[in-house]
């Protein structure tokens, strides 16, 4: 792998700019990798080959593609080791978290999209008219750092199964796993030009993209305040915009003999990927006549989760992601600590020598008017929140600017009953499983349209109405 190169037209070429971005391992704090800080004048060709390629792409038949998905698929699994050490390295995660969550996960996502991509509705029959379904064209991919495979491939997967061409822009923190990804798009023998993959920053690489004329659709994922600058951006052109963006999702548990599970389940979104998870369960609202009880039993439960070395396998907790995510999530822990929070478990961390950790913070007694409780910080830090009664929680759940994903523990009719009044787009009830298949985006600030399954796949297309009923 030749991560001194782009990939642009199927070919592995040269940035235009000779200048780099260095790759740290916040583990080690060592600058370990250097790529390309792409400019404008790499989109330009990039964009250009993508909409060259964009006819013969999207002429040939779902079979077609789904042949070549099929081999993409093949090549991705045969690098799972590969990925598993470069996601451990580029982002910090425990390699066991990293092999099950951010590598083998995304086989059942691709496989879900391989599956489901014949039962996109492409033609709809309506009274007086028949609807058609087309691919958008070259797509702006724009991806965070947090899951740097899972975020590619929720994007790119779909919108070339569904005809379109891509030019993908990773974030510059964690831009190697693209390049493995990038390699298997060549040996599965996708057309050049349909795949086509540049790093840099999102002030240069990612601004080019969403101000380029031929590119026709951003997908971003990432933080609230880029998403509404990259769709200023592309609404000059017009584009088609979808957006997931961040959250500060509730954990509602319902009044029970028994917290225990729903307390783990709480603690491995907020905790497992250091808190870096956008649909991490940030606070837990619990009724304050068990909060006593409940505060005890998550002082236990927390002492599981020790941060250290990613590559041992019994290690739960990496590094945070950077130097400026140690800082940031610091700041909030003091802030929290002044806006008269008090911990539960975790402290202030200390300066960073061999990376960047951070303990599980618990803030109990938090006010969901804190800045702790209503701005994401992103990191492993969960705040506890008393209430009342159930219209309490609810009122208390949808207190915050976002919606992307909540989880409500209890009775399953009870859990039903406050998860249709949560304003997000995902809730999990008790147990719930993942599941792929389902459409996965955010309400209110989290975001617009969906990933995943059938509705993800439908975002990469655009409608014709053929009025057909005359003579
Ligand atoms: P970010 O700072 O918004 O960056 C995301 C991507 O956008 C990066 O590639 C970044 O480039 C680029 N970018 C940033 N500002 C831009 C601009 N003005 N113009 C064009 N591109 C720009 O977010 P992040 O810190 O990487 O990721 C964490 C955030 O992502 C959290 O808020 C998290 O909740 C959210 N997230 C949401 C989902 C979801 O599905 N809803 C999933 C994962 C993460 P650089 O390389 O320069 O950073």
């Amino acid at each position: 792998m030749d991560y001194n190169k782009l990939y642009i037209n199927g070919e592995w070429v040269d940035g235009a700019s000779g200048k780099w971005i260095e790759v740290e391992n916040p583990y080690t704090m060592e600058k370990f990798a250097r790529v390309p800080r792409g400019n404008a004048e790499d989109v330009d060709k990039a964009a250009k080959a993508a909409k060259a390629a964009f006819p013969a792409w999207s002429s040939k038949t779902l079979d077609e593609r789904i042949a070549l998905m099929e081999n993409f698929l093949s090549a991705f699994r045969s690098y799972e080791d590969e990925l598993v050490d470069m996601i451990s390295k580029e982002l910090g995660a425990p390699k066991a978290f990293a092999r099950t969550s951010h590598c083998e996960y995304q086989y059942t996502r691709v496989r879900s999209y391989i599956d489901l991509a014949p039962s996109v509705p492409m033609i709809e029959k309506m009274e007086q008219s028949t609807t058609y379904r087309f691919p958008v064209g070259v797509i702006g991919c724009i991806t965070p750092w947090n899951y740097p495979l899972g975020q590619v491939i929720q994007k790119v997967v779909p919108a070339l199964l569904m005809g379109n061409t891509v030019v993908l822009k990773p974030s510059q923190q964690t831009p190697l796993t693209s390049y493995i990804l990038a390699d298997c798009f060549e040996k599965a023998g996708f057309p050049a030009g349909v795949f086509n993959f540049v790093t840099g920053r999102g002030g240069e690489v990612g601004n080019a993209l969403s101000t380029h004329p031929d590119v026709d659709m951003v997908s971003f994922t990432g933080s609230t305040k880029g998403g509404v600058e990259v769709s200023r951006q592309a609404l000059g052109t017009v584009k088609h915009i979808s957006l997931e963006l961040g959250g500060k999702s509730p954990c509602v548990l319902l009044p029970s003999d028994d917290y225990e599970q729903a307390i783990r389940a709480c603690f491995n979104t907020i905790l497992l990927n250091s808190g870096q998870t956008c649909t991490a369960l940030s606070r837990i609202l619990v009724p304050s006549k068990d909060k006593e009880a409940i505060e005890q039993l998550m002082k236990d439960i927390v002492k599981e989760y020790v941060a250290g070395d990613p590559s041992d396998p019994s290690v739960k907790l990496g590094p945070v992601a950077s130097r400026a995510q140690f800082d940031k999530i610091k700041s909030y822990i003091e802030r929290g600590l002044a806006e008269g929070a008090r911990l539960l478990a975790g402290s202030v961390p200390c300066e960073p020598e061999h990376g960047y950790f951070i303990d599980p913070v618990i803030f109990t007694d938090v006010d969901n008017g804190m800045d702790i409780a209503q701005e994401e910080i992103f990191g492993p830090v969960l705040c506890v929140i008393g209430y009342d009664d159930i219209d309490e929680a609810v009122r208390i759940a949808n207190d915050v600017k976002y919606g992307l994903n909540a989880a409500v523990w209890g009775p399953k009719d009870d859990a039903i009953n406050v998860a249709l009044r949560i304003e997000s787009g995902n809730v999990y009830i008790n147990d719930g499983p993942r599941d792929t298949a389902a459409p996965f985006g955010g309400w209110k600030q989290s975001g617009i349209g969906r990933e995943g399954g059938v509705y993800g796949m439908i975002e990469f297309t655009q409608q014709k109405a053929l009025f057909d009923t005359g003579h």
